[in-house]
């Protein structure tokens, strides 16, 4: 009788507990979505009714995921506030159902439990999660502009306490298994063979039912009593804290100056946060919940959070390698250069099981790049991201050599030789004398075209451009650049590349800066403008972070190197004329000419003072402007007009035909860096358009980034 299966949900009746599998249909993972709700609904109906139901199980069908969220269309496709609060409501009604159940729910998660999937587990009485490297818990709405709004904000501080319920919520970061148990999320863990073996995912899966259901008829029948008054000592005291005033406002007070520090306050989200947690704390459940559901919805209607859901969603959509499995599959790399990109792109290779073979021209150049690696690596052990044992493993997949004899079992060679064409075409002929046929010929050159590089090559169409960032173990950007012979199976092997390499992947064509330099060289031109009329570096870097971005402009012009930003702007300018001419390039030749380089050589726009963080602003630099280069303002001098001056990206939330006008102003006060484009002008007329749409067909307009059902 108790038997039902639903489109998303499959229910059987085990001994008196009701199974419930979640399992949505053709997708990878479970989402919360409004089917699902449904379902809960009518299956909630069915526990409380039926005499035959003891207690209820919530398991999942797959492995490796619980629920990964909430679905975010759900939310995006709400036009109003009103709508999103709603949506909450929903959320808490049912949840509230299951809490208050006289029928004991267990959820049993294996695999990525987060957002809504944790509130769906925080609802149920008794969480069992499964000891091992794909389980995690962790409440990450914020990082999408959002705050939890299925109970999270207040069932967490219940469980665990206030100061890890704000750890949790304001960073969104993802705890695993044993974490959550110590944090009180979890209260029993299962390792069906004990740690570091691994066996069948079903296995697994039966054994965490078996264990649950035992647990659930346990609890219905009273044998087994959940008694959380034994919280860990810390959560203990601080519980008893929490009922002092000034216990309550300095933890807020404190988490508020980090969200400040950290956010300049630009977020909603995490201020949000705090005060609807505070809420909870100080008024209790009604009020908190009610709370909650506001808070949910007004930040659902931010800009912030349009602007995160679709970085998310781009990110989600770089991915995924879009030109298909390539033949070659890639086992084994060959990296040339073990400089500071060399070496980094083979940190991030070894780690991913890639085998790599490391070749530089000179022995110190080579022990110069392995000492980088272990340094990286022990960097990573330190931090605990990996174990001593793990860094052992991953630098046994290295070879250092200083000669060529191995590249002959390579099936992708990444080379980051020095930046210079004819070196770059001599390493290509020396390689093609020994790799197999089917290798494929990476450069790491950050801006001599590719079809240049390639025309060193006999074999055209296997070489592409693999360009990196520094720091390459922390900058998650990577772009591919396709020269207009690069075959499509090239492209695919080299994203595929990148991909297990953990990075987020974007594929451009060969044109003069790729894509990254040649929208940052707009930015720092005008950026350059602006030093000659006088801001001051740090005045400069302040309205740039203010703006949104995380590092000011100055900064970032010493950390890429004025030096190299100087050879990068040449260059620019001779491909895009009066569209760059900002700020007057001779600037930059004269700040190289007096040692001035930026970070490396120790002054730049600030001097930097070695082994700590102080820097001042470099005077010496600001002289060289206003002696040479000083500009009288002509107008649009506000911060936001300077802001606006140097940005020209987000388009979307400014709206076309704002900007337009702007630009217009500008333009007649600066001339041609500012002459709109065509495809901007037409958007303008037509404010429906967008550049992007987030996968969504009423907003249909520019490049359009499609995804859909992505779980928050
Ligand atoms: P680097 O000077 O730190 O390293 C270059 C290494 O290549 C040195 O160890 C050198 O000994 C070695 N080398 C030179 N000729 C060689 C040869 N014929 N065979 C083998 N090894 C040889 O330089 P880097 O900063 O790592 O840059 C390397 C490449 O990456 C350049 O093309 C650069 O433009 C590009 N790049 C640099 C950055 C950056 O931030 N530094 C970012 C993106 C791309």
């Amino acid at each position: 009788v108790a038997a039902g299966n639903h489109v998303h949900t499959k229910c059987k009746l085990v001994d008196g507990v009701y199974v419930i599998t979640l399992d949505s249909p053709n997708v990878k993972v479970n989402t919360l979505n409004t089917l699902l709700m449904d379902e809960f609904r009518t299956i909630v109906n069915e526990v409380d009714s039926n005499p035959s139901i003891e207690a209820a199980v919530l398991i999942s069908g797959k492995p490796g995921c619980f629920i990964a969220g909430a679905d975010i269309t759900m939310i995006e496709n709400c036009k109003t506030k009103e709508e999103v609060i709603s949506l909450s409501k929903a959320g808490h009604e049912i949840f509230k159902r299951m809490e208050n159940s006289r029928k004991p729910y267990v959820a049993a998660i294996q695999g990525s439990c987060l957002g809504g999937g944790l509130e769906t587990a925080l609802a149920c009485h008794y969480r069992i999660a499964v000891k091992d490297s794909k389980t995690g818990l962790g409440l990450p709405e914020v990082m999408l502009g959002l705050l939890p709004g299925g109970g999270g904000t207040q069932r967490t501080p219940k469980l665990t306490s206030v100061p890890t319920t704000l750890d949790l919520a304001l960073t969104g970061k993802t705890v695993k298994a044993d974490k959550a148990k110590k944090l009180g999320l979890v209260d029993l863990l299962v390792s069906p063979l004990g740690p570091g073996l691994s066996q069948p995912a079903d296995n697994t899966m039966k054994y965490l039912e078996n264990v649950a259901v035992q647990i659930a008829k346990d609890i219905a029948t009273g044998k087994l009593k959940v008694d959380r008054s034994k919280k860990g000592l810390v959560d203990k005291v601080m519980a008893t804290a929490m009922k002092w005033d000034f216990v309550k406002n300095m933890i807020f007070k404190k988490a508020k100056e980090q969200v400040m520090k950290a956010s300049r306050g630009l977020y909603p989200a995490p201020l949000k946060i705090l005060e609807v947690v505070r809420t909870g704390v100080d008024k209790g459940p009604i009020e908190g919940y009610e709370a909650e559901a506001q808070g949910f919805g007004e930040l659902a209607m931010t800009p912030q959070s349009k602007g995160l859901i679709g970085l998310f969603r781009g990110q989600t959509e770089c991915k995924k390698n879009r030109f298909g499995k390539s033949k070659v599959d890639v086992k084994t790399i060959g990296v040339l250069g073990a400089g500071l990109m060399g070496a980094g792109i083979v940190q991030v290779s070894i780690d991913k099981g890639y085998n790599v073979v490391m070749k530089d021209a000179t022995n110190p150049g080579l022990y110069r790049g392995v000492g980088q690696i272990q340094t990286g690596l022990a960097n990573a052990v330190k931090r605990k991201r990996i174990s001593a044992l793990q860094k052992d493993k991953y630098l046994s997949n290295l070879l250092p050599t200083l000669s060529y004899d191995h590249f002959k079992n390579v099936d992708c060679v990444i080379e980051a030789v020095f930046e210079d064409i004819n070196i770059k075409h001599k390493v290509i002929k020396e390689l093609e004398a020994v790799i197999p046929e089917h290798c494929i010929l990476a450069t790491n050159t950050s801006a001599i075209p590719i079809t240049k590089i390639a025309a060193g090559s006999r074999r055209p169409e296997k070489v592409i451009g693999m360009h990196y960032f520094s720091p390459v173990d922390k900058m998650q950007l990577l772009e591919i650049i396709r020269h207009p012979g690069t075959s499509e199976d090239t492209a695919a092997a080299a994203v595929a590349v990148g991909l297990r390499q953990g990075k987020v992947v974007i594929t451009v064509g060969d044109g003069p800066g790729f894509y990254t330099t040649r929208i940052l060289s707009t930015m720092l031109s005008e950026a350059v403008r602006l030093l000659q009329e006088g801001v001051d570096p740090k005045d400069l870097d302040n309205m740039t972070k203010q703006f949104g971005f995380p590092v000011g402009a100055a900064t970032l012009a010493d950390e890429v190197g004025i030096d190299v930003g100087s050879h990068i702007a040449v260059d620019l300018a001779k491909a895009f004329g009066d569209r760059i001419a900002g700020g007057d390039l001779g600037i930059m030749q004269d700040l190289v000419k007096a040692g001035f380089m930026g970070r490396k050589s120790g002054k730049g726009f600030y001097v930097y003072e070695k082994g700590t963080k102080n820097r001042d602003v470099n005077q010496d630099a600001v002289q060289i402007l206003k002696d040479k280069y000083s500009l009288e303002p002509k107008g649009a001098n506000t911060v936001e007009d300077q802001q606006l001056r140097m940005v020209s990206r987000w388009v979307d939330q400014f709206g076309a035909d704002k900007l337009v006008k702007k630009m217009e102003e500008f333009q007649g006060l600066y001339g041609a860096p500012f002459k709109p484009a065509q495809t901007l002008i037409d958007m303008a007329k037509d404010t429906s358009k967008k550049f992007h749409t987030n996968g969504r067909d009423d907003l249909k307009g520019g490049p359009v980034a499609k995804t859909t059902n992505v779980p928050l």
